[in-house]
């Protein structure tokens, strides 16, 4: 944590002053509905990020499987912002191009290309350039069984579509913009 008045540069300076007031009460993990996939539960997250352990934070899938479902974020005593900060250290993985992440970076650009494309999501473009990115024909196979279930289900639409002129282009345009920003931003509240 830093002390003095020399802005604070550390990559996760940004998340640090987002969950500085945990007191560890363990209610976000308690609320988690996938605290028990993750490696490390929120609690213990949130407290790696105040000791500043990035290494240890980068290599761990609990802000991958981090669903935003907002409970933790509307259960914590000192209501904190924790979906926001998950998102962060989403982000944060995925600038450094962690290769641990690469294929969870692939899959969120996928979903996001397909949307922006189409204006909602298309399920056989979209795993269709998933499987194209992440380049590994044991990934197919792996959602093979689901897939199939899926279909029979009727539960995937088969078929491309068309591209269609969404009226989400700005939308993206405008998180692009903001993704840019965020930088700048952060290194001016670590300063306030
Ligand atoms: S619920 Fe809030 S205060 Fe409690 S451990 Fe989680 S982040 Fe910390
Ligand atoms: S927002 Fe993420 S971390 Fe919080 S309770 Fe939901 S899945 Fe868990």
């Amino acid at each position: 944590m830093n002390q003095s008045n020399e802005p604070n540069t550390h990559p996760l300076a940004a998340i640090q002053s987002m969950v500085r007031a945990c007191i560890q009460c363990g209610t976000c993990t308690g609320s988690c509905p996938n605290a028990d996939e993750m490696d490390l539960t929120p609690r213990h997250m949130w407290r790696r990020v105040i000791m500043g352990h990035l290494d240890r934070i980068m290599t761990s899938r609990t802000f991958i499987l981090c669903s935003d479902c907002y409970t933790c974020t509307l259960r914590c005593p000192r209501g904190l912002p924790l979906t926001d900060a998950m998102e962060m250290l989403k982000g944060i993985a995925f600038a450094r191009q962690e290769k641990k992440h690469r294929h969870p970076r692939h899959f969120y650009e996928q979903f996001l290309a397909t949307v922006r494309r189409h204006g909602r999501i298309r399920e056989l473009e979209f795993m269709s350039r998933y499987f194209t990115t992440v380049r590994n024909p044991m990934v197919p196979l792996r959602f093979a069984p689901m897939g199939l279930k899926l279909i029979q289900k009727g539960k995937v639409e088969l078929g491309f579509g068309h591209a269609t002129d969404t009226p989400l282009a700005p939308l993206f345009d405008k998180v692009a913009a903001m993704d840019q920003a965020a930088p700048e931003s952060a290194a001016e509240e670590d300063q306030a």
